[in-house]
């Protein structure tokens, strides 16, 4: 059966889209089979894997409910773009009849196909974070090690239980994920902060605050490729094995 996580948190900058970015690609060069969706209007996860953009996208799909336009990045790593489009997609679902479950029904058919498919959330907590959480296995949640958790982070886990109760039985937090990590007393505090609170839901590895992350999407690169030494990629290296114990137990 496919893992569907949604990688989700409405605040921006935490780390998402370079999550999906990372952890998809590293997957595939286990061999695992990965289709990356992104949600996102600002498509930085399109950008940051395809170096031209592609004319179909997610957009598209959600509006028709023709089949998604799979688009692919290398072997055993295909995308489905999103563009600014997604902007407004919200207002134009809002009043069709199961509005929470239309991702749901594009990913059936194709979801075999896959051993991974991972959602980058828009950093909002509307309609299309709703879909996501209502399509998934997993949720996942970035959080930055730069600031203390916010009480923005309690909307989004009541979320996830209102998602549980109404539309999805059977998604659970089954991740959190430290990024921009320093050897500050500040990244520490945040650490203990989150383990106490999540327990074994929070990953041993934790991403640190590394430049060639930030660069890598400059040359729609990943940082595997980009840079292969860098912190960035021993991180998500480490953090997507725990991953793949996690989820294949
Ligand atoms: P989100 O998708 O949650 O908005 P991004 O993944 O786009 O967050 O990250 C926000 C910015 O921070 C991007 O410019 C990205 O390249 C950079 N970034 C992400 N993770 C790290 C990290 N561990 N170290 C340094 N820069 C990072
Ligand atoms: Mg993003």
């Amino acid at each position: 059966m496919s893992k569907i996580i949604a990688i989700a948190n409405h605040k921006g900058g935490v780390g998402k889209t370079t999550s999906v970015a990372s952890i998809g690609s590293i997957l595939a060069n286990y061999g695992k089979r990965v289709l990356l969706l992104d949600l996102d209007a600002q498509a930085n996860l399109t950008s940051s894997l395809l170096a031209t953009e592609p004319e179909e996208t997610v957009y598209n799909s959600l509006r028709s409910g023709n089949a998604l336009p799979i688009a692919r990045v290398r072997d055993n790593l295909d995308i489905v773009a999103s563009s600014l489009e997604m902007a407004g997609v919200e207002l134009e679902l809002s009043s069709r009849m199961s509005r929470e479950f239309i991702l749901k029904d594009l990913l059936e058919p194709i979801q075999e196909n896959y051993d991974y498919i991972l959602l980058d959330c828009p950093p909002s907590l509307g309609l299309v974070t709703l879909n996501a959480l209502t399509a998934s296995t997993s949720l996942y949640i970035p959080l930055t090690a730069e600031a203390l958790p916010s009480k923005g982070l309690k909307m989004l886990t009541d979320i996830l239980q209102m998602v549980k109760k109404r539309l999805n039985p059977t998604i659970a937090l089954d991740g959190v994920i430290i990024t921009r990590w320093e050897n500050s007393k500040l990244s520490k505090m945040v650490e203990e902060k989150l383990r106490s609170s999540f327990g074994t839901a929070v990953f041993n590895t934790k991403i640190r605050k590394n430049v060639s992350l930030a660069e890598a999407p400059l040359f729609s690169k990943d940082i595997i490729t980009y840079a292969p030494d860098s912190n960035g990629a021993k991180d998500y290296q480490s953090l997507t094995e725990e991953i793949m114990t996690r989820e294949e137990k």
